[in-house]
């Protein structure tokens, strides 16, 4: 439904992979050789056309890389060590800021008179589909962060990005994970939702108390907090956060993507791939075929909240998808994570000096509670690796915690 894409270059994700044996299971998503092999492209300024998969993916990489060229090098100068964006070894702090105050929408009226009509509206529907905001409201430096972990070379989008996916999905991944932490002692609640976190530094029963929305209490020694950053502003933390903290949350993040999948009479448009722009699904792509013979499409669409609310809207939704190309549908299967309370947004994408400002205090910790969060990764933000990186480094530090203080000697952890 969400998280879907597996690389080998996600390091955190291909450890967990291996771990359960899972690294070559894999499936890939686009399949040449079904009927309707080529792609649709009908964006705003220039007439619709079927174009081959080669000649979109040549008009859609020569306007991206024109984009985020900012220092004629493809980013190799201002973004040598993606995984490092702030204060590396390579470019001073005061460089990479200044490039992170430039909205998506700045960075296109510097370089549009570059692009032909077809990609200047290509460029900007990739734009607000990967970013799932407004060009106004969306950081060049997220995209430039995007080009150099795809190794400073959009030609590694498709590969790195949307080809790979694991057989056996990523609940099974999760599963895995889960039930691993399960054997080593984890005790768990779902359907569970936390209010309240306090950390009472004299408490001797654990520092830290959690309180759900039906008023159960948990208390803990640490607490690895790993709420997304949209949803934090529900919790009360005491201490109060720091006022920058706050600040960063009440902000959010800008994205507010969809992501629908259809299935499409006959297995012809398993091969193809398409973009309407503007359109509530904004582009969509076979990505295989159902064992009854139908093809599977995958909707993506950027920020549409204002008109579309796919849930309530089935009407809306086919439509979208007949925009793209002919089709008949004939079933959808999504789920909405703009109006799920537990998420209030798609994959976190920042806006101009968010990560300037903020990623740094996002960080860090606050008494005993740690918070990890894939939404302010060092390095593949918004994404399963992003949130393992985060996760095992908020683990390591809570554990080194405990061994070092009197508690611990009655509580070894288990991991
Ligand atoms: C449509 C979509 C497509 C994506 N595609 C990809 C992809 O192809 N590859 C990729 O790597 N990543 C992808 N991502 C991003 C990836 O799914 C996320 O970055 C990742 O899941 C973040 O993990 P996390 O643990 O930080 O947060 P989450 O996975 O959001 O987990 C946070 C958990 O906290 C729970 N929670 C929230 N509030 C509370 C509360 N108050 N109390 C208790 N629990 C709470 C939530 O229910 C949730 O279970 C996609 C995301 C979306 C939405």
């Amino acid at each position: 439904m969400g998280g879907t894409y597996v690389t080998h270059h996600f390091g955190y994700v291909l450890g967990e992979l291996q771990r359960y044996k899972m690294d070559r299971d894999l499936i890939v998503s686009h399949q040449e050789g079904y009927e309707n092999n080529y792609y649709t492209l009908n964006v705003e300024g220039a007439p619709a056309r079927n174009v081959s998969h080669e000649e979109a993916g040549q008009i859609t990489s020569s306007a991206w890389d024109l984009f985020v060229d900012i220092d004629g090098n493809s980013c190799r100068n201002i973004c040598p060590l993606p995984h490092s964006q702030l204060d590396n070894i390579m470019v001073s702090r005061a460089d990479v800021e200044a490039i992170d105050k430039i909205s998506c929408k700045e960075r296109i009226d510097q370089i549009k008179h570059l692009l032909t009509a077809e990609q200047l509206g290509t460029l900007s529907a990739v734009i607000m589909l990967v970013t799932g905001g407004k060009l106004e409201n969306s950081s060049l430096w997220e995209c430039i962060r995007t080009h150099a972990l795809l190794i400073h070379d959009s030609a590694n989008l498709a590969d790195l990005w949307t080809t790979y996916k694991l057989r056996e999905g990523q609940s099974a991944f999760a599963r895995r994970i889960f039930d691993d932490a399960v054997d080593f002692g984890l005790e768990y609640a779902f359907k569970t939702p936390v209010t309240a976190i306090a950390d009472e530094i004299d408490s001797t029963e654990g520092r830290v108390k959690v309180t759900t929305a039906n008023n159960g209490i948990f208390r803990s020694h640490r607490v690895i907090s790993t709420i997304p950053l949209n949803i934090l502003k529900t919790v009360q933390f005491s201490p109060p956060l720091s006022p920058k903290r706050q600040e960063a949350i009440n902000l959010g993040h800008i994205n507010f993507m969809t992501k629908i999948h259809a299935v499409v009479e006959g297995s012809g448009l398993a091969s193809w791939n398409g973009m309407c722009s503007p359109g509530y699904i904004a582009q969509g792509y076979g990505d295989g075929v159902t064992a009854q013979g139908s093809a599977h499409i995958v909707g993506f669409g950027g920020d549409e909240r204002e008109n579309f609310t796919p849930e309530h809207e089935p009407e809306k939704v086919i439509a979208a998808f007949q925009a793209l190309h002919p089709m008949n549908v004939e079933k959808t299967v999504f789920h909405n994570w703009c109006t799920d309370p537990w998420a209030n947004g798609g994959p976190a994408w920042w806006a101009p000096e968010y990560m300037s400002k903020y990623q740094d205090e996002l960080q860090k910790r606050h008494g005993a509670i740690l918070f990890a969060s894939g939404d302010w990764a060092h390095g593949w933000r918004a994404s399963i690796d992003g949130a393992i990186e985060q996760g095992a480094l908020c683990a390591i530090e809570a554990l080194r915690d405990l061994r070092l203080t009197d508690v611990s000697h009655d509580h070894q952890p288990k991991l």
